[in-house]
């Protein structure tokens, strides 16, 4: 079991506590909670790997836990093992509709715990890791368009929450085409990854996302980013990439470049967050127009308050 996982143990026996939490304590981080209730604090407070919940308590008794732990975003994700000394079918059948991953009885045997927990945190670790790879594009190692829709959407309904400014940008390599056509597909390739690790350098703070959207195109997630420090953001991105001064031989060594064009609001219900990814995609199409290797800003709002 690696030394890096937590468990929250909800038990209101302090016995029980101790003892299960010896069983485990070399193998794993442990956070103890003698209430349903602390333990959904706990959890909420502390995000552990893996749970493992008494059914038997009074006030809050583990169905009851159970449930609040589902209904929070935050927490309905955390697998959770019933530990109880009830042995009726009837309440390890309504465990598992509840969702549990596990049920174990008491009295407690080590090495029945241990393998259980083991065997759960070895599938959480490759539930892990499958979901890193399904979000990271392999050629550049930033996050991937799926990445993207996923965390466009939340950044929106969270800025539209605390009322903050969500910018969005769209990059795009100039004339890539012809650096392709001139130098081969697996030089692009490079050309690629040097942008995309200026591109992650600069978007690496403040739960930025930069994900390659598809092609030679990428976007950037800025949250809480006015749209001056969204355009001093991106004109650096520019000058970085202009600075490598990767030339391109085919067009009078003229370097490689980026155009990129940015939108930002402060979400409200009025519009949706395609109308910012249209907006940014718009002011993207103008830099190109305009000369490329440059950022411009276009606003969201005009089109959807008509
Ligand atoms: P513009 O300045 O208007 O963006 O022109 P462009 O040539 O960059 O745009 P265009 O859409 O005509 O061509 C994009 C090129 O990007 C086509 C293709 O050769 C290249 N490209 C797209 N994806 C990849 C990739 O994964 N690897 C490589 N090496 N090239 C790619
Ligand atoms: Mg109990
Ligand atoms: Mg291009």
């Amino acid at each position: 079991m690696p030394n890096s996982f937590s468990v929250l143990i909800i038990d209101d026996e302090i016995i029980n506590l101790q003892i299960i939490s010896d069983i485990l304590r070399s193998e794993v981080d442990i956070i103890m909670a003698k209430s349903g209730e602390q333990g959904v604090r706990k959890a909420l407070e502390l995000s552990p790997d893996l749970i493992l919940l008494d059914v038997m308590m009074p006030d809050m008794d583990g169905f009851e836990t159970m449930e609040k732990l589902s209904q929070d975003s935050r927490t309905c994700d955390i697998p959770v093992i019933f530990i109880t000394a009830l042995d009726d079918i009837k309440n390890e059948e309504k465990g598992l509709l509840l969702g549990a991953s596990d049920y174990i009885q008491k009295p407690i045997h080590a090495s029945i715990i241990k393998a259980r927990v083991a065997l759960h945190l070895k599938l959480i670790n490759q539930h892990r890791i499958l979901e890193r790879l399904s979000t990271i594009d392999p050629l550049t190692s930033l996050a991937n368009r799926r990445k993207y829709e996923e965390t466009i959407r939340s950044e929106w309904k969270l800025m539209e929450e605390i009322n903050e400014t969500l910018s969005l940008a769209v990059i795009d390599i100039d004339n890539f085409k012809q650096y392709n056509d001139f130098y081969g597909h697996a030089a692009g390739d490079k050309v690629l990854q040097k942008v995309a690790a200026i591109l992650a350098n600069n978007f690496k703070h403040n739960s930025n996302l930069v994900a390659r959207y598809g092609g030679e195109e990428f976007v950037a997630i800025m949250p809480r980013t006015s749209k001056k420090e969204a355009l001093q953001r991106l004109n650096k991105c520019i000058s970085e990439v202009q600075e490598m001064a990767i030339t391109c031989k085919k067009e009078n060594d003229n370097v490689v470049t980026i155009s990129a064009g940015v939108s930002s609001i402060i979400p409200n219900d009025g519009f949706k967050f395609e109308s910012l990814f249209a907006a940014a995609d718009e002011a993207l199409y103008l830099a190109k127009y305009e000369g490329k290797n440059q950022v411009k800003w276009k606003s969201a709002k005009a089109k959807d308050i008509a």
